[in-house]
């Protein structure tokens, strides 16, 4: 498809205690219309920081990002970028305003559109529908809805004003599981329904691999592999992405005899990254030049990006899902 997303040289600086910590260090990454792109990786490992850069909720350091050709920072553009991308948040819940009715609440995005009163209507009717939520549904308020029922509005919600793009920032994360699987399967038949591009932040791999088409691992701010879904599953290249996908949980081996890759070291932390590969404290197959000099993303010639000296060089455990 075309590209509709486009990031260039993003880094985004906080200052803490005096010291800058760098939330996003140089990342560059398009989303092409039609696409889900995951956005992998452990809590500080700046995806959200990105999602959020994208949705114009945080203002970059430095570097670019377009959406569709638009500034998401540029205040002017507010109503015709909410209505080309819209968000789905972790938490649904919170994300409802407690004293809306459901019906209020999907169609505050076309009252700011300025959308009349009977059309409104008709697509609250329309987006609950297609989120397979009964029209009995539209007088509730939040506290009245389960998780499972209040995701699915928070997803009407944003269908409402018809965007082109939906950041889904975690959004099955406090979901119990069965539900979980429920929203993964909604979200992709809209995609197909309605020709949406998603960006999907998500550390859940097994929903990464139910719904994304290609995958985008962070690491410390800084992108380490981006891969198309099945390539990626079959054969990750990054070290990172090895033991990511290793720690899969498996449903036919007993619990303790899969082999998993452990990562040694303590976490990684923004405040203090490591020099030469941020990831070579905890890599398994680093070697000297890892210590000292960063490994660009790069892309090799079947089209796979990754940055890593060795890439390829830590096989995936041959029981891994
Ligand atoms: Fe490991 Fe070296 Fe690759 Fe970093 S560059 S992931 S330390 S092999």
């Amino acid at each position: 498809g075309d590209v509709l997303v486009t990031v260039r040289a993003l880094t985004k600086t906080y200052r803490s205690a005096r010291r800058r910590v760098a939330a996003l260090a140089g990342v560059d990454l398009d989303l092409s219309t039609g696409e889900t792109l995951a956005l992998v990786g452990e809590s500080g490992s700046g995806k959200t920081t990105l999602a959020h850069t994208i949705l114009g909720l945080v203002a970059p350091t430095s570097g670019e990002v377009r959406v569709a050709g638009d500034d998401p920072a540029d205040r002017r553009g507010r109503v015709r970028r909410e209505q080309r991308m819209q968000a789905v948040f972790q938490d649904p819940h919170g994300s409802l305003d407690p004293r809306m009715r459901v019906a209020a609440a999907v169609a505050e995005p076309l009252v700011n559109l300025g959308t009349g009163r009977e059309e409104r209507r008709a697509r609250v009717a329309e987006v609950l529908d297609a989120v397979r939520l009964g029209s009995g549904i539209a007088d509730r308020y939040p506290h009245e809805l389960s998780g499972g029922q209040a995701q699915r509005v928070a997803i009407a919600r944003a269908l409402a004003a018809d965007p082109e793009l939906i950041v889904l920032d975690e959004p099955t994360a406090s979901l119990d599981v069965s539900i979980q699987t429920h929203v993964i399967s909604l979200l992709r038949d809209l995609q197909r329904e309605r020709g949406l591009t998603y960006l999907f932040v998500s550390h859940d791999l097994v929903a990464v691999r139910e719904l994304a088409t290609r995958i985008a691992v962070m690491y410390l701010g800084r992108l380490v592999e981006v891969a198309d879904r099945d390539a990626f599953f079959a054969q990750p290249l990054h070290p990172y992405s090895v033991a990511l996908l290793s720690a899969l949980p498996r449903v036919d081996v007993p619990a303790g005899r899969a082999e998993r890759i452990v990562l040694a070291g303590d976490p990684p932390s923004a405040l203090d990254v490591p020099p030469g590969c941020p990831f070579h404290p905890r890599c398994p197959v680093a070697q000297d030049i890892c210590r000292t000099a960063v490994p660009p993303l790069s892309t090799d010639a079947a089209g796979r990006s990754t940055a890593c000296h060795f890439p390829g060089s830590l096989p995936l455990p041959k029981d891994t899902p």
